[in-house]
């Protein structure tokens, strides 16, 4: 498996979830066997030597890689979820979409000050979501973060706006 071959198994699928959207669609990479061990395979390769004490995926299809990446680095894993899906007490964080806003939240006692988190999705568009993750994960007193996605639509110039602002550590396998 190389980078070429994985891009080639990730299906695109045009007018989805609405008109004019050319959706990436994971499922077709991970349901391969030798392409879902080389997405995780590559990224702990990157993050092995970074001391990495917890992985944060956003939902849904961040859990994916997200929890398997985890578990090959010997972290733990932490879920940003939707609002009104995590049980106990959480903080919360809205942010806006094309139209009207969006609530994601974590755990109150999800991080710590020793944890070194890599917040991690399948897809960075806007970079709309991974800046309401990451302003969640910094109302911690957290050492470090990083974060890191699949996919990145470069034309869509989120990482400048996540990265620049927050002088944070972003990369993406695609
Ligand atoms: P953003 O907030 O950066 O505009 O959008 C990123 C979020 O929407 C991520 O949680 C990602 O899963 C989802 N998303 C947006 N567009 C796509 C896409 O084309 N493919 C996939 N797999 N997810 C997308």
């Amino acid at each position: 498996m190389t980078l070429e071959d994985l891009k080639t198994l990730i299906r695109e699928v045009q007018d989805f979830p609405k008109e004019g959207i050319n959706f990436k669609d994971i499922t077709t990479a991970i349901k391969d066997p030798n392409a879902f061990q080389y997405i995780v395979d590559q990224l702990y390769l990157k993050y092995k030597d970074k001391g990495i004490t917890k992985v944060a995926g956003i939902e849904s299809r961040g859990f994916i890689v997200g929890a398997a990446l985890a578990y090959k680095l010997g972290a733990g894993f932490v879920l940003i979820r939707k609002q009104g899906k995590l049980p106990a007490e959480t903080i919360k964080k809205t942010y806006s979409l094309e139209y009207g806003e969006d609530i994601i939240e974590v755990h109150k006692d999800a991080f710590n000050e020793n944890d070194v988190v890599l917040l991690h999705d399948d897809l960075l568009a806007t970079g709309g979501t991974a800046k309401a993750a990451i302003d969640l994960v910094r109302e911690f007193p957290v050492k470090d973060l990083l974060v890191n996605f699949i996919i990145e639509l470069s034309f869509l110039k989120g990482k400048e706006s996540i990265a620049s602002e927050q002088n944070i550590d972003v990369d993406s396998l695609i």
